[in-house]
Protein backbone atom coordinates (compact mmCIF):
# COMPACT_ATOMS: atom_id res chain seq x y z
CA UNK A 1 0.00 0.00 0.00
CA UNK A 2 2.82 2.42 -0.30
CA UNK A 3 2.50 2.86 -3.98
CA UNK A 4 1.85 6.04 -5.61
CA UNK A 5 -0.73 3.63 -7.94
CA UNK A 6 -3.09 3.53 -4.76
CA UNK A 7 -3.07 6.69 -3.59
CA UNK A 8 -6.98 6.61 -4.52
CA UNK A 9 -7.53 3.57 -2.49
CA UNK A 10 -5.16 5.46 0.67
CA UNK A 11 -7.50 8.49 0.74
CA UNK A 12 -10.32 5.93 0.86
CA UNK A 13 -8.83 3.82 3.85
CA UNK A 14 -8.40 7.51 5.50
CA UNK A 15 -11.70 8.40 5.06
CA UNK A 16 -13.75 4.96 6.08
CA UNK A 17 -11.73 3.76 9.54
CA UNK A 18 -11.05 5.74 12.96
CA UNK A 19 -7.58 5.90 14.32
CA UNK A 20 -5.26 5.58 17.41
CA UNK A 21 -3.53 8.66 16.10
CA UNK A 22 -3.50 11.06 13.73
CA UNK A 23 -0.22 12.86 12.75
CA UNK A 24 0.10 15.80 10.79
CA UNK A 25 3.45 16.27 8.84
CA UNK A 26 5.65 13.71 6.88
CA UNK A 27 9.25 14.66 8.04
CA UNK A 28 10.99 13.04 10.21
CA UNK A 29 9.93 14.03 13.52
CA UNK A 30 6.43 12.82 11.89
CA UNK A 31 7.80 9.56 10.19
CA UNK A 32 9.61 9.14 13.51
CA UNK A 33 6.50 9.79 15.80
CA UNK A 34 4.27 7.26 13.37
CA UNK A 35 6.85 4.55 13.37
CA UNK A 36 6.57 4.84 17.23
CA UNK A 37 3.12 5.10 17.92
CA UNK A 38 2.38 2.15 15.68
CA UNK A 39 5.28 0.20 17.00
CA UNK A 40 3.86 0.47 20.15
CA UNK A 41 0.13 -1.28 19.03
CA UNK A 42 -1.50 2.12 18.00
CA UNK A 43 -3.62 2.39 14.48
CA UNK A 44 -2.16 5.79 13.03
CA UNK A 45 -2.31 7.83 9.86
CA UNK A 46 -0.22 10.52 8.24
CA UNK A 47 -0.68 12.99 6.25
CA UNK A 48 1.53 15.11 4.50
CA UNK A 49 0.76 18.45 2.40
CA UNK A 50 3.97 18.04 0.10
CA UNK A 51 5.79 15.32 -0.40
CA UNK A 52 7.42 13.44 2.55
CA UNK A 53 10.42 15.21 3.78
CA UNK A 54 9.79 18.11 1.48
CA UNK A 55 9.95 20.31 4.16
CA UNK A 56 13.29 20.81 6.10
CA UNK A 57 13.60 17.20 6.27
CA UNK A 58 15.29 17.25 2.82
CA UNK A 59 17.51 20.58 3.62
CA UNK A 60 19.56 19.89 5.84
CA UNK A 61 23.28 19.32 6.57
CA UNK A 62 22.50 15.29 6.16
CA UNK A 63 24.76 14.67 9.21
CA UNK A 64 23.79 12.43 12.08
CA UNK A 65 25.67 14.36 14.61
CA UNK A 66 26.13 15.49 18.06
CA UNK A 67 26.20 19.14 17.28
CA UNK A 68 29.87 20.08 18.95
CA UNK A 69 29.88 23.04 18.11
CA UNK A 70 26.47 23.63 21.04
CA UNK A 71 29.26 23.00 23.71
CA UNK A 72 30.13 26.02 22.89
CA UNK A 73 26.92 27.42 24.02
CA UNK A 74 26.96 24.78 27.09
CA UNK A 75 24.07 23.02 25.84
CA UNK A 76 25.31 20.00 27.31
CA UNK A 77 21.90 18.23 27.74
CA UNK A 78 21.44 18.88 23.87
CA UNK A 79 24.64 17.25 23.16
CA UNK A 80 24.10 14.54 25.79
CA UNK A 81 20.79 13.07 24.29
CA UNK A 82 21.52 13.93 20.53
CA UNK A 83 24.70 12.14 20.51
CA UNK A 84 23.41 9.39 22.14
CA UNK A 85 21.20 9.12 19.34
CA UNK A 86 23.51 8.88 16.55
CA UNK A 87 24.83 5.04 16.73
CA UNK A 88 21.36 4.34 17.13
CA UNK A 89 20.64 5.74 14.44
CA UNK A 90 23.43 4.01 12.42
CA UNK A 91 22.36 0.51 14.18
CA UNK A 92 18.99 0.88 12.82
CA UNK A 93 19.69 1.83 9.36
CA UNK A 94 23.17 0.97 8.29
CA UNK A 95 22.74 1.22 4.60
CA UNK A 96 21.42 5.20 5.18
CA UNK A 97 23.64 5.91 7.83
CA UNK A 98 27.91 6.02 7.18
CA UNK A 99 30.18 6.95 9.45
CA UNK A 100 32.04 9.76 8.83
CA UNK A 101 36.03 11.20 10.03
CA UNK A 102 35.93 15.19 10.89
CA UNK A 103 38.56 16.87 10.82
CA UNK A 104 38.40 20.08 13.16
CA UNK A 105 41.73 22.53 12.24
CA UNK A 106 42.29 25.33 14.58
CA UNK A 107 44.92 27.97 14.32
CA UNK A 108 46.84 30.51 15.97
CA UNK A 109 44.37 33.27 17.53
CA UNK A 110 41.59 31.22 16.62
CA UNK A 111 38.97 30.70 19.57
CA UNK A 112 40.15 27.42 20.70
CA UNK A 113 43.81 25.87 20.65
CA UNK A 114 45.00 22.86 21.27
CA UNK A 115 44.29 22.37 24.68
CA UNK A 116 40.29 23.25 24.34
CA UNK A 117 40.00 21.53 20.97
CA UNK A 118 41.06 18.52 22.61
CA UNK A 119 38.53 19.29 26.43
CA UNK A 120 35.73 20.00 24.07
CA UNK A 121 36.10 16.65 21.68
CA UNK A 122 37.22 14.27 25.02
CA UNK A 123 33.51 16.33 26.57
CA UNK A 124 31.84 15.24 23.31
CA UNK A 125 33.14 11.67 23.61
CA UNK A 126 32.01 11.45 27.26
CA UNK A 127 28.58 13.00 26.83
CA UNK A 128 27.78 11.42 23.37
CA UNK A 129 28.98 7.73 24.45
CA UNK A 130 30.91 7.60 22.09
CA UNK A 131 32.93 4.31 21.46
CA UNK A 132 36.50 3.76 21.84
CA UNK A 133 37.15 2.99 18.12
CA UNK A 134 35.78 6.40 17.15
CA UNK A 135 37.02 9.04 20.00
CA UNK A 136 38.88 12.16 19.43
CA UNK A 137 42.47 11.89 17.95
CA UNK A 138 44.72 15.04 18.69
CA UNK A 139 46.91 16.04 15.07
CA UNK A 140 50.13 17.28 14.75
CA UNK A 141 50.13 20.14 11.76
CA UNK A 142 51.79 17.64 9.82
CA UNK A 143 49.51 15.15 10.31
CA UNK A 144 46.23 17.74 9.68
CA UNK A 145 48.18 18.90 6.47
CA UNK A 146 48.17 14.88 5.51
CA UNK A 147 44.63 14.83 6.09
CA UNK A 148 43.28 17.68 4.23
CA UNK A 149 46.62 19.36 1.92
CA UNK A 150 43.71 21.96 0.72
CA UNK A 151 43.50 23.46 4.67
CA UNK A 152 45.08 26.84 4.72
CA UNK A 153 48.47 26.16 5.90
CA UNK A 154 49.20 29.97 7.73
CA UNK A 155 48.85 29.79 11.07
CA UNK A 156 47.57 26.17 11.52
CA UNK A 157 48.67 24.77 15.16
CA UNK A 158 47.02 21.47 14.48
CA UNK A 159 43.42 19.55 14.32
CA UNK A 160 41.28 17.56 16.38
CA UNK A 161 39.82 13.84 14.27
CA UNK A 162 36.45 12.54 15.36
CA UNK A 163 33.74 10.55 14.01
CA UNK A 164 30.36 12.08 12.68
CA UNK A 165 27.94 10.22 10.65
CA UNK A 166 26.68 11.04 6.90
CA UNK A 167 23.20 10.65 6.14
CA UNK A 168 20.78 11.09 3.21
CA UNK A 169 18.00 13.17 5.52
CA UNK A 170 15.35 12.51 2.92
CA UNK A 171 16.00 8.74 2.43
CA UNK A 172 16.42 8.41 6.54
CA UNK A 173 12.73 10.21 7.01
CA UNK A 174 11.64 7.32 3.88
CA UNK A 175 12.94 4.37 5.85
CA UNK A 176 11.26 5.66 8.98
CA UNK A 177 8.01 5.82 7.03
CA UNK A 178 8.62 2.39 5.04
CA UNK A 179 8.75 0.81 8.28
CA UNK A 180 6.01 2.57 10.01
CA UNK A 181 3.87 1.34 6.76
CA UNK A 182 4.96 -2.01 6.98
CA UNK A 183 3.82 -1.97 10.63
CA UNK A 184 0.30 -0.60 9.84
CA UNK A 185 0.65 2.90 9.48
CA UNK A 186 -1.61 4.58 6.46
CA UNK A 187 0.56 7.55 5.24
CA UNK A 188 -0.24 9.79 2.46
CA UNK A 189 1.50 12.84 0.74
CA UNK A 190 0.39 15.82 -1.07
CA UNK A 191 -2.61 15.85 1.17
CA UNK A 192 -3.49 19.27 3.29
CA UNK A 193 -4.97 19.20 6.52
CA UNK A 194 -7.05 22.33 6.69
CA UNK A 195 -9.05 22.15 9.73
CA UNK A 196 -9.99 19.57 12.80
CA UNK A 197 -13.24 17.43 14.25
CA UNK A 198 -14.18 18.35 17.65
CA UNK A 199 -16.72 16.41 19.83
CA UNK A 200 -19.29 17.94 22.09
CA UNK A 201 -16.45 18.70 24.46
CA UNK A 202 -14.26 20.78 22.25
CA UNK A 203 -11.89 18.18 22.00
CA UNK A 204 -10.03 17.75 18.83
CA UNK A 205 -10.98 14.28 17.76
CA UNK A 206 -9.89 14.09 13.68
CA UNK A 207 -8.54 16.39 10.90
CA UNK A 208 -10.26 17.39 7.42
CA UNK A 209 -7.72 17.55 4.66
CA UNK A 210 -7.40 18.07 1.18
CA UNK A 211 -6.16 15.69 -1.60
CA UNK A 212 -3.88 18.60 -3.17
CA UNK A 213 -4.02 16.21 -6.76
CA UNK A 214 -7.41 16.09 -7.46
CA UNK A 215 -9.01 18.21 -4.78
CA UNK A 216 -10.91 15.72 -2.87
CA UNK A 217 -11.91 16.39 0.42
CA UNK A 218 -11.63 13.64 4.06
CA UNK A 219 -12.26 13.42 6.96
CA UNK A 220 -10.23 11.49 9.02
CA UNK A 221 -11.55 10.31 12.49
CA UNK A 222 -8.73 9.50 15.55
CA UNK A 223 -8.43 9.57 19.46
CA UNK A 224 -4.99 12.34 18.97
CA UNK A 225 -3.93 14.20 17.15
CA UNK A 226 -0.17 15.15 16.66
CA UNK A 227 1.02 18.80 15.16
CA UNK A 228 4.76 17.98 13.73
CA UNK A 229 4.28 20.31 11.18
CA UNK A 230 8.15 21.56 11.39
CA UNK A 231 7.97 25.15 10.45
CA UNK A 232 4.35 25.25 9.54
CA UNK A 233 3.61 24.41 13.42
CA UNK A 234 2.15 27.68 14.37
CA UNK A 235 -0.04 27.64 11.48
CA UNK A 236 -1.24 24.03 12.50
CA UNK A 237 -2.73 25.64 15.54
CA UNK A 238 -4.10 28.64 13.87
CA UNK A 239 -6.69 25.87 13.09
CA UNK A 240 -7.58 25.18 16.51
CA UNK A 241 -9.62 27.32 18.60
CA UNK A 242 -7.81 30.65 17.80
CA UNK A 243 -4.08 29.50 18.06
CA UNK A 244 -4.42 29.96 21.79
CA UNK A 245 -1.40 27.53 22.01
CA UNK A 246 1.06 28.98 19.37
CA UNK A 247 4.66 29.48 20.09
CA UNK A 248 6.91 31.83 19.98
CA UNK A 249 9.30 30.24 16.92
CA UNK A 250 11.99 31.83 15.05
CA UNK A 251 12.74 30.71 11.05
CA UNK A 252 15.98 30.99 10.51
CA UNK A 253 17.30 29.46 6.56
CA UNK A 254 20.06 27.28 5.73
CA UNK A 255 21.82 27.30 2.51
CA UNK A 256 24.54 24.96 1.21
CA UNK A 257 26.59 24.56 -2.17
CA UNK A 258 28.00 21.74 -4.19
CA UNK A 259 30.82 21.71 -6.44
CA UNK A 260 32.55 19.18 -8.44
CA UNK A 261 35.44 17.16 -6.79
CA UNK A 262 37.42 18.58 -10.25
CA UNK A 263 37.53 22.23 -8.62
CA UNK A 264 37.19 21.44 -4.99
CA UNK A 265 39.18 18.18 -4.52
CA UNK A 266 38.25 18.03 -0.94
CA UNK A 267 39.05 14.42 0.85
CA UNK A 268 38.59 14.99 4.31
CA UNK A 269 35.29 16.16 5.68
CA UNK A 270 36.05 19.19 7.33
CA UNK A 271 34.10 21.31 10.37
CA UNK A 272 35.90 25.42 10.48
CA UNK A 273 35.46 28.37 11.61
CA UNK A 274 34.24 31.14 9.67
CA UNK A 275 35.51 35.01 9.86
CA UNK A 276 32.50 35.97 11.37
CA UNK A 277 33.05 33.39 14.45
CA UNK A 278 30.49 30.49 12.74
CA UNK A 279 31.23 27.10 11.71
CA UNK A 280 30.69 25.68 8.93
CA UNK A 281 31.04 22.21 7.15
CA UNK A 282 32.82 21.33 4.07
CA UNK A 283 32.08 17.68 3.16
CA UNK A 284 33.03 15.36 0.56
CA UNK A 285 30.11 13.33 -1.27
CA UNK A 286 29.95 11.13 -4.62
CA UNK A 287 32.37 12.87 -6.54
CA UNK A 288 31.32 16.68 -5.29
CA UNK A 289 31.88 18.70 -2.11
CA UNK A 290 29.39 20.33 -0.47
CA UNK A 291 29.73 23.46 1.62
CA UNK A 292 27.53 25.36 4.43
CA UNK A 293 25.21 26.19 6.05
CA UNK A 294 24.32 30.03 6.77
CA UNK A 295 21.67 30.84 9.49
CA UNK A 296 19.91 33.84 8.52
CA UNK A 297 16.47 35.14 9.91
CA UNK A 298 13.99 34.07 7.06
CA UNK A 299 10.25 36.05 6.90
CA UNK A 300 8.70 33.73 3.51
CA UNK A 301 6.95 31.35 2.85
CA UNK A 302 8.76 28.13 4.04
CA UNK A 303 8.13 25.62 1.13
CA UNK A 304 10.54 27.49 -1.52
CA UNK A 305 13.18 28.84 0.42
CA UNK A 306 16.05 29.41 -1.78
CA UNK A 307 19.79 30.87 -1.84
CA UNK A 308 20.20 33.83 -2.51
CA UNK A 309 23.33 35.75 -4.07
CA UNK A 310 24.57 37.09 -0.46
CA UNK A 311 24.09 33.47 0.88
CA UNK A 312 26.66 32.16 -1.79
CA UNK A 313 29.02 35.22 -1.42
CA UNK A 314 28.93 34.27 2.33
CA UNK A 315 29.61 30.29 2.07
CA UNK A 316 32.50 31.45 -1.06
CA UNK A 317 34.08 33.47 1.23
CA UNK A 318 34.11 30.51 4.06
CA UNK A 319 35.69 28.47 1.20
CA UNK A 320 38.31 30.94 0.21
CA UNK A 321 39.15 32.20 3.99
CA UNK A 322 39.58 28.09 4.98
CA UNK A 323 41.17 26.96 1.24
CA UNK A 324 42.76 29.58 0.20
CA UNK A 325 44.23 27.62 -2.93
CA UNK A 326 40.88 26.32 -3.92
CA UNK A 327 39.80 28.45 -7.05
CA UNK A 328 35.97 28.57 -6.70
CA UNK A 329 33.36 31.38 -7.53
CA UNK A 330 29.62 31.62 -8.59
CA UNK A 331 30.49 29.60 -12.10
CA UNK A 332 31.20 26.72 -9.92
CA UNK A 333 27.97 26.01 -7.72
CA UNK A 334 26.53 22.98 -9.91
CA UNK A 335 23.22 22.72 -7.12
CA UNK A 336 22.53 24.11 -3.90
CA UNK A 337 19.39 23.62 -1.48
CA UNK A 338 18.38 26.14 1.44
CA UNK A 339 16.17 24.77 4.48
CA UNK A 340 14.19 26.59 7.44
CA UNK A 341 14.72 25.78 10.79
CA UNK A 342 11.93 26.09 13.41
CA UNK A 343 13.67 27.00 16.46
CA UNK A 344 12.07 27.94 19.79
CA UNK A 345 12.46 31.79 20.15
CA UNK A 346 14.93 32.94 22.94
CA UNK A 347 15.40 36.59 22.83
CA UNK A 348 18.45 38.35 22.19
CA UNK A 349 20.37 35.65 20.71
CA UNK A 350 21.56 35.74 17.50
CA UNK A 351 20.05 32.50 15.20
CA UNK A 352 23.32 30.84 15.93
CA UNK A 353 23.15 30.82 19.03
CA UNK A 354 19.42 29.81 19.68
CA UNK A 355 19.23 26.38 21.25
CA UNK A 356 17.91 23.57 18.90
CA UNK A 357 16.23 21.92 21.52
CA UNK A 358 12.99 20.52 21.23
CA UNK A 359 9.68 21.25 22.75
CA UNK A 360 6.25 19.31 23.62
CA UNK A 361 3.58 20.88 24.49
CA UNK A 362 -0.70 20.25 24.90
CA UNK A 363 -3.09 23.13 23.30
CA UNK A 364 -6.62 22.79 25.65
CA UNK A 365 -8.18 21.21 22.80
CA UNK A 366 -6.19 17.99 23.10
CA UNK A 367 -3.88 18.69 20.28
CA UNK A 368 -0.39 17.62 20.97
CA UNK A 369 2.72 19.70 19.20
CA UNK A 370 6.34 19.20 19.23
CA UNK A 371 8.49 22.16 17.79
CA UNK A 372 12.23 22.45 17.70
CA UNK A 373 14.76 19.31 17.92
CA UNK A 374 16.86 17.66 15.19
CA UNK A 375 17.45 14.94 12.80
CA UNK A 376 19.62 13.21 14.78
CA UNK A 377 17.13 13.10 17.91
CA UNK A 378 14.20 11.86 15.80
CA UNK A 379 13.95 8.55 17.24
CA UNK A 380 14.23 9.87 20.90
CA UNK A 381 12.00 13.17 20.30
CA UNK A 382 9.30 10.80 18.85
CA UNK A 383 9.43 8.37 22.68
CA UNK A 384 8.72 11.40 24.50
CA UNK A 385 5.96 12.55 22.93
CA UNK A 386 4.04 9.25 22.31
CA UNK A 387 5.15 9.21 26.25
CA UNK A 388 3.10 11.99 26.40
CA UNK A 389 0.10 10.36 24.99
CA UNK A 390 0.24 6.74 26.46
CA UNK A 391 -0.31 9.53 29.93
CA UNK A 392 -3.79 9.77 28.93
CA UNK A 393 -6.53 7.54 30.11
CA UNK A 394 -7.75 6.10 26.60
CA UNK A 395 -3.76 5.19 25.69
CA UNK A 396 -2.66 3.96 29.11
CA UNK A 397 -2.79 0.30 28.13
CA UNK A 398 0.08 0.83 24.94
CA UNK A 399 3.22 -0.45 25.71
CA UNK A 400 6.68 1.13 25.64
CA UNK A 401 8.94 2.57 23.25
CA UNK A 402 10.30 -0.34 20.95
CA UNK A 403 11.96 1.76 18.26
CA UNK A 404 16.00 1.67 20.21
CA UNK A 405 16.24 -1.25 18.59
CA UNK A 406 13.59 -1.36 15.61
CA UNK A 407 15.50 -1.76 11.98
CA UNK A 408 14.25 0.64 9.39
CA UNK A 409 13.02 -0.35 6.27
CA UNK A 410 16.03 -1.71 4.44
CA UNK A 411 18.05 -2.54 7.23
CA UNK A 412 16.82 -6.15 8.32
CA UNK A 413 19.43 -8.37 9.41
CA UNK A 414 22.45 -5.68 8.35
CA UNK A 415 24.37 -4.25 10.83
CA UNK A 416 28.21 -3.02 10.73
CA UNK A 417 29.41 -6.11 10.86
CA UNK A 418 27.89 -7.72 7.47
CA UNK A 419 27.02 -5.12 5.50
CA UNK A 420 29.93 -4.82 3.49
CA UNK A 421 29.49 -8.63 2.55
CA UNK A 422 25.91 -8.02 1.84
CA UNK A 423 26.90 -5.26 -0.28
CA UNK A 424 29.25 -7.73 -2.69
CA UNK A 425 26.74 -10.95 -2.29
CA UNK A 426 23.83 -8.77 -3.84
CA UNK A 427 25.77 -6.90 -6.50
CA UNK A 428 27.39 -10.66 -7.68
CA UNK A 429 23.55 -11.44 -7.87
CA UNK A 430 22.43 -8.24 -9.68
CA UNK A 431 25.17 -9.56 -12.16
CA UNK A 432 23.27 -12.55 -12.62
CA UNK A 433 19.74 -10.34 -13.21
CA UNK A 434 22.19 -8.54 -16.14
CA UNK A 435 23.70 -5.82 -14.26
CA UNK A 436 26.79 -4.30 -13.99
CA UNK A 437 28.98 -5.35 -10.56
CA UNK A 438 28.76 -1.62 -9.80
CA UNK A 439 25.78 -0.74 -10.55
CA UNK A 440 24.40 -4.04 -8.28
CA UNK A 441 26.81 -2.69 -5.54
CA UNK A 442 25.78 1.30 -5.78
CA UNK A 443 21.77 -0.24 -5.21
CA UNK A 444 22.26 -2.34 -2.66
CA UNK A 445 24.42 0.33 -0.72
CA UNK A 446 21.46 2.50 -1.20
CA UNK A 447 18.65 0.47 -1.03
CA UNK A 448 19.78 -2.15 1.84
CA UNK A 449 18.01 -5.39 1.84
CA UNK A 450 15.16 -3.82 -0.11
CA UNK A 451 17.59 -4.57 -2.78
CA UNK A 452 15.03 -8.07 -3.69
CA UNK A 453 12.13 -5.86 -4.38
CA UNK A 454 14.49 -3.57 -7.05
CA UNK A 455 15.74 -7.19 -8.72
CA UNK A 456 12.08 -8.02 -9.01
CA UNK A 457 11.04 -4.80 -10.96
CA UNK A 458 14.15 -5.86 -13.35
CA UNK A 459 12.67 -8.97 -13.68
CA UNK A 460 9.37 -8.10 -14.65
CA UNK A 461 10.26 -5.07 -16.13
CA UNK A 462 13.21 -6.84 -18.61
CA UNK A 463 14.31 -4.55 -20.99
CA UNK A 464 11.79 -1.32 -20.74
CA UNK A 465 14.70 0.54 -19.32
CA UNK A 466 16.33 0.85 -22.75
CA UNK A 467 13.19 1.11 -24.76
CA UNK A 468 12.80 4.23 -22.75
CA UNK A 469 16.27 5.19 -23.69
CA UNK A 470 17.15 5.39 -19.51
CA UNK A 471 20.00 3.94 -17.95
CA UNK A 472 18.99 0.79 -16.27
CA UNK A 473 19.74 2.24 -12.35
CA UNK A 474 17.69 5.65 -12.89
CA UNK A 475 14.68 3.27 -14.70
CA UNK A 476 15.12 0.81 -11.26
CA UNK A 477 14.88 3.91 -9.07
CA UNK A 478 12.15 5.36 -10.67
CA UNK A 479 10.42 2.34 -10.82
CA UNK A 480 10.65 1.63 -7.06
CA UNK A 481 10.09 5.03 -5.85
CA UNK A 482 6.82 4.67 -7.09
CA UNK A 483 5.84 1.14 -6.39
CA UNK A 484 7.08 1.40 -2.95
CA UNK A 485 8.10 5.00 -1.67
CA UNK A 486 4.54 6.47 -3.07
CA UNK A 487 6.84 9.07 -5.02
CA UNK A 488 4.70 11.06 -7.07
CA UNK A 489 5.99 13.75 -9.27
CA UNK A 490 9.42 13.63 -10.80
CA UNK A 491 10.22 16.08 -8.10
CA UNK A 492 10.19 13.16 -6.00
CA UNK A 493 12.97 10.77 -7.46
CA UNK A 494 14.91 13.66 -8.27
CA UNK A 495 15.20 15.31 -4.85
CA UNK A 496 13.84 13.33 -2.29
CA UNK A 497 14.44 9.11 -3.00
CA UNK A 498 17.33 9.81 -5.26
CA UNK A 499 19.30 13.02 -4.46
CA UNK A 500 20.13 13.82 -7.81
CA UNK A 501 18.92 17.06 -8.06
CA UNK A 502 21.91 17.93 -5.82
CA UNK A 503 24.79 14.91 -6.81
CA UNK A 504 24.48 14.67 -10.12
CA UNK A 505 22.26 17.01 -11.50
CA UNK A 506 23.73 16.36 -15.19
CA UNK A 507 21.85 13.33 -14.84
CA UNK A 508 18.46 15.36 -13.63
CA UNK A 509 18.87 17.28 -17.04
CA UNK A 510 19.99 14.84 -19.14
CA UNK A 511 17.21 12.01 -18.32
CA UNK A 512 14.29 14.32 -17.13
CA UNK A 513 11.67 13.52 -20.48
CA UNK A 514 11.93 10.40 -20.25
CA UNK A 515 11.48 10.28 -16.37
CA UNK A 516 8.38 12.62 -16.87
CA UNK A 517 7.04 10.16 -19.73
CA UNK A 518 7.64 7.06 -17.57
CA UNK A 519 5.97 8.46 -14.50
CA UNK A 520 2.79 10.18 -16.80
CA UNK A 521 2.66 6.47 -18.18
CA UNK A 522 3.13 4.52 -14.99
CA UNK A 523 0.49 7.04 -13.08
CA UNK A 524 -1.85 8.01 -15.72
CA UNK A 525 -1.30 11.66 -15.47
CA UNK A 526 -3.38 14.13 -17.66
CA UNK A 527 -1.66 16.28 -19.99
CA UNK A 528 -2.39 19.11 -17.53
CA UNK A 529 -1.17 17.02 -14.33
CA UNK A 530 2.01 16.32 -16.90
CA UNK A 531 2.34 20.03 -17.57
CA UNK A 532 2.07 20.88 -13.89
CA UNK A 533 4.64 18.71 -12.65
CA UNK A 534 7.30 18.99 -15.49
CA UNK A 535 7.14 22.86 -14.85
CA UNK A 536 7.91 22.21 -11.02
CA UNK A 537 10.50 20.57 -11.71
CA UNK A 538 12.06 22.99 -14.38
CA UNK A 539 11.27 25.29 -10.99
CA UNK A 540 13.25 23.34 -8.82
CA UNK A 541 16.07 22.97 -11.32
CA UNK A 542 16.23 26.44 -11.89
CA UNK A 543 16.63 27.39 -8.39
CA UNK A 544 19.20 24.98 -7.62
CA UNK A 545 21.50 25.57 -10.35
CA UNK A 546 21.12 29.68 -11.76
CA UNK A 547 23.91 31.12 -10.15
CA UNK A 548 26.44 29.10 -12.18
CA UNK A 549 23.96 29.79 -15.38
CA UNK A 550 23.92 34.14 -14.26
CA UNK A 551 27.27 35.17 -14.85
CA UNK A 552 28.02 36.15 -11.32
CA UNK A 553 31.77 35.69 -11.70
CA UNK A 554 33.87 37.24 -9.04
C1 LIG B 1 20.10 24.17 6.96
C2 LIG B 1 19.79 23.12 7.98
C3 LIG B 1 20.76 22.18 8.31
C4 LIG B 1 20.46 21.18 9.24
N1 LIG B 1 21.39 20.21 9.46
C5 LIG B 1 21.12 19.21 10.31
C6 LIG B 1 22.01 18.13 10.44
O1 LIG B 1 23.03 18.04 9.74
N2 LIG B 1 21.71 17.16 11.35
C7 LIG B 1 20.59 17.21 12.11
O2 LIG B 1 20.41 16.33 12.94
N3 LIG B 1 19.68 18.21 11.95
C8 LIG B 1 19.90 19.19 11.06
N4 LIG B 1 18.99 20.17 10.85
C9 LIG B 1 17.72 20.13 11.58
C10 LIG B 1 16.76 19.14 10.91
O3 LIG B 1 16.82 19.23 9.52
C11 LIG B 1 15.34 19.43 11.39
O4 LIG B 1 15.33 19.40 12.78
C12 LIG B 1 14.33 18.40 10.91
O5 LIG B 1 14.47 18.13 9.54
C13 LIG B 1 12.92 18.92 11.19
O6 LIG B 1 12.02 17.94 10.77
P1 LIG B 1 10.46 18.14 10.97
O7 LIG B 1 9.82 16.87 10.58
O8 LIG B 1 10.18 18.66 12.33
O9 LIG B 1 10.08 19.31 9.97
P2 LIG B 1 9.81 19.19 8.39
O10 LIG B 1 10.77 18.30 7.76
O11 LIG B 1 9.70 20.56 7.85
O12 LIG B 1 8.42 18.45 8.34
C14 LIG B 1 7.19 19.09 8.61
C15 LIG B 1 6.23 18.65 7.56
O13 LIG B 1 4.90 19.07 7.87
C16 LIG B 1 4.24 19.26 6.66
N5 LIG B 1 3.03 20.06 6.88
C17 LIG B 1 2.98 21.35 7.26
N6 LIG B 1 1.69 21.77 7.31
C18 LIG B 1 0.92 20.72 6.97
C19 LIG B 1 -0.48 20.54 6.82
N7 LIG B 1 -1.34 21.53 7.01
N8 LIG B 1 -0.94 19.31 6.45
C20 LIG B 1 -0.07 18.28 6.22
N9 LIG B 1 1.27 18.42 6.32
C21 LIG B 1 1.76 19.62 6.70
C22 LIG B 1 5.27 19.97 5.81
O14 LIG B 1 4.98 19.91 4.44
C23 LIG B 1 6.55 19.26 6.19
O15 LIG B 1 6.92 18.25 5.28
C24 LIG B 1 19.22 21.17 9.91
C25 LIG B 1 18.25 22.11 9.58
C26 LIG B 1 18.52 23.07 8.59
C27 LIG B 1 17.47 24.04 8.18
Amino acid sequence: MFSAAYRQQTLDLLNRYSFDVVVIGGGITGAGIALDAVSRGMSVALIEMQDFAGGTSSRSTKLVHGGLRYLKQLQVGVVAEVGKERKIVYDNGVHITTPLGMLLPFYKGGEFGPYSTSLGLKMYDTLAGVRKSERRKMLSVKDTLQKEPLLKKDGLLGGGHYVEYRTDDARLTIEVLKKAVELGVVAINYTKVESFIYDEKNTICGVYAVDQVDQTKVAIEAKAVINAAGPWVNEILEYDVKGQSKKDLLLTKGVHIVIDESVFPLHQSIYFDTPDGRMVFAIPREGKTYVGTTDTVYKDNPVHPTATNEDIAYILDAVHFMFPDVDVSFKDIESSWAGVRPLIYEQGKDPSEISRKDEIWTSKSGLLSIAGGKLTGYRKMAENIVDELVKRKEFKHFGQCVTKALSLSGATLLNEENFEAYIAYKADEGVRHGLTKQIGEKLTAKYGSNIDDIFKILRVTKDDFSNRGLPVDLYLQVMYAMQYEMAYAPSDVFVRRTGRLYFDVNSVLKYKGQVISLMADFLGYSEQEKTLRTKELEQLIEDATHFAKEGLYE
